[in-house]
């Protein structure tokens, strides 16, 4: 079993569910009392949030980069980050070491194409859903994205930042996530990729028509294959 190195705390409300599904996942394959060999490099998110904020991607990439280098150092044999947004910063971690680096996008239109689908909603924070680092990787794979009108993806956004990675799961929220989703689907989208990994604790295959695709799930489960050979 290879060891993953995870660079978290992107929240840390996601993080939580990223160390519980990849050791399930281990378990699941290998029985007894078998568990992930992981090795975890937790951010303070606020940090991070402001370099976001004020669009200076150059020190959060070098933060990260310098993060995702303690973690090769320390043994890790393939990365991990646990966020879609800070993929934005990808190629720079990617530069920074000579272990594979795990692209959640990528991880996530395998599943989905492997599920027929090729037109697909997307909802995440303004960046991930307004820019092209995360939609081009999306498309790479051969997926039509649609993302929700400015003004949903202004509210899922703050809900992202304001309530979700600050653990707060509202009701109210979880409702209007239900309605931005099934606008997504009569516009034509098959699935919904949950392209932020805190949005898998506000909603559930329940909350829409569609199959949705949880990128914290799909990104854990690819780590895990990838760490036993598969
Ligand atoms: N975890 C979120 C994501 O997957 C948002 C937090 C962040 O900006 O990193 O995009």
């Amino acid at each position: 079993m290879k060891t993953i190195g995870l660079l978290g705390g992107m929240s840390w409300e996601s993080t939580v569910p990223y160390y519980r599904l990849i050791n399930e996942a281990v378990k699941r394959r290998l029985g007894g009392l078998h568990s992930a060999k992981l090795l975890l490099h937790s951010v303070d998110f606020a940090e991070i949030e402001a370099l976001q904020r004020t669009g200076d991607w150059e020190a959060s990439g070098r933060q990260l980069a310098t993060a995702a280098r303690g973690l090769e150092a320390a043994g890790a044999e393939l990365l991990l980050i646990g966020t879609n947004t800070m993929h934005k910063v990808a190629p720079a971690i990617e530069a920074a070491i000579g272990i594979p680096l795990l692209h959640v996008g990528d991880a996530t239109a395998r599943a989905v194409r492997s599920a027929g689908i090729v037109r697909v909603g997307l909802l995440g924070t303004r960046f991930t859903m307004e820019q092209d680092f995360y939609i081009e990787r999306l498309a790479s794979h051969g997926l039509d994205v649609l993302v929700p009108p400015s003004a949903d993806r202004e509210d899922v956004h703050r809900v992202i930042y304001q309530e979700l990675c600050a653990g707060r799961f509202e009701p109210d929220s979880r409702e209007r996530f239900r309605r931005v989703m099934s606008d997504l689907v009569a516009r034509g989208a098959q699935g919904i990729i949950l392209g932020c990994t805190e949005i898998g604790l506000l909603v559930d295959d329940g909350d829409a028509s569609v199959p949705l695709f949880d990128t914290t799930r799909l990104h854990a489960q690819a780590a895990v294959e990838t760490a036993l050979g598969d």
